[in-house]
């Protein structure tokens, strides 16, 4: 491993790497001392080795004392196994570590590997022993990294739903409200709804249903109907919560006779085992073991919003007798004997670990 600070690009004194702090993993000690040299060369201004995953993570959430955070870091294959494992390492990585973009070296690529690393949401994939090649990756991720975040003030809500109309109907007046109040909202839908018609028309009408919220959508295509709770669908919504860091979560609740609804539910709790605050809304399909401890109150603009997002599924309304509005209205009415307001939206608490006062007893 001796050629590889001779191989290295910039040895007519160019920093390509200048200042960064870089955290690299290798399943053997020469060799992640040769290629911490390499960077040093290029100017990285601390590179720490570890040998193992979980030195890896521990380094990652905890940086030694002389380095204020971590700008990118390196991953060898070799510590990880197989594709699938090496897939739920870097979602790991990523959801913990979302602006820290991480380079994996690989042995032997291929194309299989390369999907597998996409899939986990690494920057990129170099052969093990480039030095050049990872040197360039690692410029090219510092480059492209997401700018350092503004300490947030908003708080950011994520709504999720098995099928296009669910959290219209269970949290619709909440979305608005919220959204109006200046949280950021997304609303994620699992599947496109092919059991309830055309699959594009129903796209349409879920996004005009989430800009009547104030709402942003986010729509993957699990199969309508056999929503399962395994690993796919608790990382296809992990993706979404990597993305938005949500302070807030609402889904289906698990009193549900809707199997897709409880299957959500549940990939939901663990892809957002992290998220302070978790609520569950009311679906039709709610069965009487549904139990709200939390009723937000709507005002009458945050009601005539749900409905309107409600009518914007077109597709749905004449076959659907929970979508009629004398329901919606009197349902939201009966809440309101719960809340201060007349009218409410219902929500069963699952986890409330937020420092006491930082919302409003109601605000969820
Ligand atoms: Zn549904």
């Amino acid at each position: 491993m001796s050629d590889i600070s001779n191989n290295s690009p910039g040895g007519d004194g160019r920093q390509i790497l200048a200042g960064a702090h870089v955290l690299l993993a290798d399943r053997d000690a020469n060799t992640a001392s040769a290629v911490a040299d390499a960077l040093r060369d290029q100017g990285a201004a601390h590179v720490h080795t570890v040998g193992s995953a979980q030195a890896f993570l521990d380094a990652g959430r905890t940086p030694p004392p002389t380095v204020p955070r971590w700008d990118v870091a390196v991953w060898d294959t070799g510590l990880t196994g197989d594709d699938e494992a090496l897939t739920a390492f870097l979602c790991q990585w990523h959801e913990q570590h979302p602006r820290v973009p991480l380079v994996v070296n690989e042995e032997t690529p291929s194309t299989r590997r390369a999907l597998a690393v996409l899939r986990g949401r690494a920057a990129d994939m170099v052969e093990r022993r480039d030095a050049d090649g990872l040197v360039a990756a690692l410029t090219r991720a510092l480059h492209e990294r997401p700018a350092d975040a503004e300490p947030r003030s908003r708080v950011h809500m994520l709504v999720v739903g098995a099928h296009p109309d669910d959290v219209e109907i269970g949290a619709g007046g909440t979305i608005h409200r919220r959204a109006d109040e200046g949280w950021d909202v997304t609303i994620l839908t699992l599947s496109r709804g092919a059991g309830g018609g055309d699959p594009d028309e129903r796209r349409d009408e879920a996004h005009r249903a989430a800009a009547a919220m104030g709402a942003r959508l986010v729509m993957e295509d699990l199969p309508d109907g056999s929503i399962t709770d395994d690993s796919h669908t608790v990382r296809t919504i992990e993706r979404t919560v990597a993305e938005t860091r949500p302070d807030v979560v609402l889904v289906h609740s698990d009193s549900d006779t809707h199997q897709d609804h409880r299957a959500v539910h549940r990939a939901t709790l663990v892809a957002c085992r992290r998220v302070p605050r978790v609520a569950c809304y009311q679906s039709p399909s709610a069965t009487v073991a549904y139990r709200p401890n939390r009723f937000v109150g709507l005002r009458d603009g945050d009601l005539e919003a749900k409905l309107t997002a409600i009518n914007a599924h077109h597709s749905q309304a004449a076959s659907r007798w929970y979508l009629e509005e004398d329901l919606l209205r009197s349902t939201a009415r009966y809440w309101g004997r719960f809340s201060q307001a007349r009218y409410a939206e219902p929500l069963e608490v699952i986890r409330d670990a937020t420092p006491l006062g930082f919302f409003p007893a109601d605000h969820v």
